[in-house]
């Protein structure tokens, strides 16, 4: 299909995520064709390094034969069937079985659902309930933190906090409350990170105390956060928050949604920060993102209640544990594992991309180059100032669109600019991603700071509407 073929159609037809509608509809989409290993192509002809792992998910890289004919035979076996009503079969119970041996040895459950979304409703279902079968059920407030990301159902949306999406469509479910986010860079560089870190914990800490410690029932967070800016904790804030959680009985979901499956270098992000979590929702890499699915790994001391009650939950998809999803899923765990890539990311490539990476902070326009695994984030400056642009510039759109062009892709959450590489990225291919990032950090300080001189702001401004 021709580019404006297809573009037509999508402009017709199709409302995008996160998007606004109407300034797509006027700019047209990009047409993602086809895609092997760590590059996807477009209509246009254009191969672009995919920076983003599709969206934090395609961790084994794109073209795996094995995972096609894992999903093929297990369509011919039995394409569908529901894990209701007493039945299952063998893909669930096997991927169920290979979740556990690689989860920390507290857990040995799992909870299947379709997206990382329906796990995280999943997750406040399951520790209100946990909470009324112990005999407190007024333990119900669910703590998260300001700028942190669930998911986009109601729950999820509820559990996270974006204030953009909490202004949409709300209210938000009652019993949920925000607290600040471990972003040194971003709120916390009157302090050393690690005081930040402490103050980050103690803040949680007067929140569980206001709502009364008998009254909160989970604390909810990422390891790293992910859609909020690939944000790594300062080190002395898990350590302080584990013992803030523990000092009040409360339980901890880590949401692994991103850090699961390798990302930071062990299986779970929980593990690389020594956290023992209660409930671990999980999706997007369980699958490299090849098919939908997601799932709730669930700790000994949830699971055991919830079994030992008895009674029925009350809750449950469709799509819980899809044959054909799931023997994916167990396929894709298994070349993880066989080929080594965990490691691979622990002890090779996450090194090796924090030393590359760390270079790009010499750039005038990066006010801090982090990393962590295989994910990374710069913080955009104005080398003028060394504070950020004025949110009117959107640099860190017009950065992501010029990456585009020279053929990477990197996200812009405002203007932190992003990366989350496939995990089978080669060291070869960080150099070259390292490369294209600075040469649209080049492309973008040329056009936000060399034209200010010369250009009238209002040939400036054309440009960011555009971008
Ligand atoms: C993407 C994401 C979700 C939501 O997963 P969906 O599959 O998009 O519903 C939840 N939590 C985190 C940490 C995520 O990054």
């Amino acid at each position: 299909m021709q580019t404006q073929a297809c573009q037509a159609l999508d402009r017709a037809h199709h409302l995008h995520p996160f998007t606004d509608f109407k300034a797509l509809g006027e700019e047209g989409c990009r047409v993602i064709t086809h895609a092997e290993g760590v590059y996807i192509h477009d209509s246009e002809g254009h191969r672009i390094l995919d920076g983003m792992a599709g969206l934090w998910c395609v961790n084994l890289g794109y073209g795996r034969r094995e995972l096609v004919e894992a999903a093929a035979a297990q369509m011919a076996e039995l394409p569908y069937y529901n894990t209701f009503f007493k039945t299952t079969h063998p893909p669930v119970a096997r991927l169920a079985e290979k979740l556990c041996d690689l989860a920390p040895d507290h857990v040995n459950h799992v909870f299947f659902t379709g997206s990382g979304s329906e796990a995280n409703d999943t997750v406040l279902r399951m520790v209100r309930r946990y909470w009324a079968l112990q005999g407190k059920p007024e333990k119900q407030w669910v703590i998260g933190r300001e700028n942190g990301y669930h998911g986009s159902t109601v729950a999820g949306m509820s559990l996270g906090g974006m204030a953009p999406m909490h202004d949409q469509g709300g209210p938000c479910v009652p019993g949920i409350t925000h607290v600040r986010q471990p972003y040194w860079f971003g709120e916390g560089r009157d302090q050393s990170p690690e005081a930040f870190g402490r103050a980050c914990a103690a803040a949680l800490e007067e929140r569980i105390l206001e709502l009364g410690e008998d009254n909160v029932a989970a604390f909810i967070a990422e390891p790293v956060q992910g859609a909020g800016g690939a944000i790594m904790p300062p080190a002395s804030y898990w350590p302080a928050v584990k013992a803030v959680l523990a000092k009040y009985d409360i339980l901890l979901v880590a949401d692994e949604v991103i850090c699961g499956f390798g990302r930071l270098g062990a299986w779970f992000g929980s593990q690389h920060f020594g956290l023992e979590p209660d409930l671990m929702p999980i999706a997007k890499g369980l699958s490299s993102g090849y098919l939908p699915i997601g799932g709730v790994l669930v700790g000994d001391r949830v699971a055991d209640t919830l079994i030992e009650a008895g009674g029925e939950f009350f809750h449950g998809f469709t799509y819980s544990g899809h044959p054909t999803c799931a023997a994916v899923a167990l396929k894709n765990l298994e070349l993880l594992e066989a080929e080594g890539i965990v490691e691979r990311v622990r002890d090779d490539l996450g090194p090796y991309l924090a030393e590359r990476w760390a270079e790009l902070g010499d750039h005038p326009l990066v006010g801090e180059a982090r990393s962590l695994g295989l994910m990374g984030a710069l913080e955009l400056v104005d080398p003028a100032t060394g504070e950020r642009f004025d949110k009117a510039l959107s640099a860190g759109n017009l950065c992501r669109d010029i990456c585009f062009t020279t053929g990477l892709v990197m996200r812009s959450v405002g203007d932190t600019m992003i990366i989350s590489p496939p995990l089978v990225i080669t060291r070869d291919e960080i150099d070259e991603l390292v490369r294209l990032a600075r040469q649209a950090l080049d492309e973008t300080a040329h056009r936000l700071v060399d034209q200010r001189a010369a250009a009238p702001s209002a040939t400036l401004h054309a440009e960011e509407t555009r971008a």
